[in-house]
C-alpha cells in the first residue's frame, strides 16, 4: 500500500491542512517545483502518530520540509507526499536558566526579534537567515559570524519507527560547514536547545540590526532564490561567488533563470523559471569550475527529485 492509501484511512484522525495535488512553488522561497501529490501541514503532536502509523503501513517515508528557502523542487513536484513542518510546534520557551527552546516551526526571524528583546546573546550569528528553526537544525545554518557550533545544546526529532521523541545531546552532535551529520533520515526535528547567554538588550539588538542591514546592501533579494547556491569549497582560499565569477558567469542567464550581478553565488528566477533552468546553471557553473580551476563546487541548496530525493547535480 503506498504512503497515499495509508493516509487516507487514518485521515479523520489528522487535525493539520491537507492538500492534494499541490503546486510546491506555493510553498518554496523559489516559486518553483511542480505539483505534489498529497502535501500535509501537521500541527499537533498527535498528527505525527497518525503519519507514523501510514509510514509503517506503506514503508514511505514523505519528505519533510520547513519554509523551502534552501530547496529546488523539480518542475514534476513529488510522485509522493510531502510534510511542511511550519505550522508545528512553534513556541520559544525559557526551559532553564542556562536553556531557551525553540520549536521546529518557529521563524528564525521571530527567534532574533525575542533575543534582541530579552538580550540573550550570540543570535546575531544567524542574522537575516530566513526559514525555520527545523530547517535551520537540519542544515547547520549560519553566517561569516558562525553557525550552530557553540550555540545549541541539542535538539529533539520525532522519531516515526519509534513513535516517540528522542533527544540528540549536545555530546552527540555532529556539525560541520551546512551539514547535520547526526541527523538521521526519516526523523522529524521537533525543538531545539539554544544556550542563553544573557547580554545587554541595546547590544544584542544593535549586532542583530548591524548584520540584517549588511546583508540587505549586499545580497540581491529583489527576485526570488535560495540563498548562496554553493558552499565555499575547501582547500582554496577562492570563495563560491569568486570562482563563478572568475569562469565568466556573473549575469549569465538561461531561461528564467539568472546568475546575479550582485551576488554571482546566487541564482535567481527573474521571470518563471522553471527548476530545469536552475539546474543548468548550476550544472554550467559546476563544470566551468572543474575545467579552469579543478575545483568541485558542492551545492548547497538541496535539489529534490520527483521521488523525494536530494539529489547532486553532475
Ligand atoms: C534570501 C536567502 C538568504 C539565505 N541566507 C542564508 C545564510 O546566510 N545562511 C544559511 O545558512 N542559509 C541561508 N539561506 C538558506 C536557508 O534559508 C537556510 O538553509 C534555512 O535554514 C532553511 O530553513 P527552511 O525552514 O526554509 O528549510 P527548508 O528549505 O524547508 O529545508 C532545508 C532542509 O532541511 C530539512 N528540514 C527542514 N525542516 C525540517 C524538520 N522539521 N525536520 C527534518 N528536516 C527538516 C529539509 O528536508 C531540507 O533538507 C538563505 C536562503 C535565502 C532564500
Amino acid at each position: 500500500m503506498s504512503f497515499l492509501n495509508a493516509f487516507q484511512n487514518h485521515r479523520k484522525l489528522f487535525h493539520g491542512r491537507v492538500l492534494e495535488q499541490e503546486s510546491l512553488s506555493r510553498h518554496t522561497y523559489y516559486k518553483i517545483g511542480g505539483p505534489a501529490a498529497l502535501l500535509l501541514f501537521p500541527n499537533q503532536l498527535a498528527d505525527l502518530g497518525v503519519i507514523a502509523d501510514s509510514i509503517q503501513e506503506s514503508g514511505e517515508t514523505p519528505f519533510f520540509f520547513g519554509q523551502g528557502s534552501n530547496l529546488l523542487f523539480s518542475d514534476l513536484g513529488l510522485t509522493g507526499a510531502a510534510i511542511k513542518t511550519s505550522d508545528l510546534n512553534a513556541t520559544v520557551t525559557i526551559e532553564n536558566e542556562n536553556v531557551i527552546r525553540a520549536g521546529a516551526g518557529v521563524s528564525v526571524l521571530t527567534l532574533l526579534r525575542q533575543a534582541a528583546k530579552s538580550g540573550w546573546d550570540g543570535f546575531e550569528r544567524f542574522g537575516g537567515i530566513p526559514g525555520n528553526i527545523g530547517g535551520l537544525i537540519a542544515m547547520n545554518g549560519g553566517t561569516h559570524l558562525g553557525d550552530l557550533r557553540g550555540m545549541i545544546t541539542d535538539y529533539e526529532v520525532y522519531r516515526f519507527s519509534e513513535k516517540r521523541m528522542i533527544r540528540i545531546s549536545e555530546e552527540h552532535l555532529r556539525l560541520s560547514y551546512r551539514e547535520n551529520a547526526s541527523l538521521q533520515a526519516g526523523d522529524l526535528i521537533w525543538s531545539a536547545g539554544f544556550k542563553l547567554l544573557s547580554g545587554d538588550p541595546v547590544d544584542v539588538k544593535r549586532k542583530i540590526d548591524e548584520i540584517t542591514a549588511r546583508r540587505k546592501a549586499t545580497q540581491p533579494l529583489d527576485f526570488p532564490s535560495c540563498g548562496s547556491v554553493f558552499k565555499n569549497p575547501e582547500g582554496t582560499t577562492l570563495k563560491a561567488w569568486e570562482i563563478v565569477d572568475q569562469c565568466g558567469l556573473r549575469g549569465k542567464r538561461i531561461g528564467g533563470a539568472m546568475i546575479a550581478e550582485k551576488h554571482p553565488n546566487w541564482i535567481l528566477n527573474v521571470d518563471r523559471a522553471q527548476a530545469t533552468d536552475i539546474k543548468e546553471l548550476i550544472a554550467l557553473c559546476k563544470t566551468s569550475a572543474r575545467e579552469r580551476f579543478q575545483i568541485e563546487l558542492h551545492e548547497e541548496v538541496r535539489c529534490v527529485s520527483p521521488a523525494g530525493v536530494i539529489e547532486s547535480l553532475i
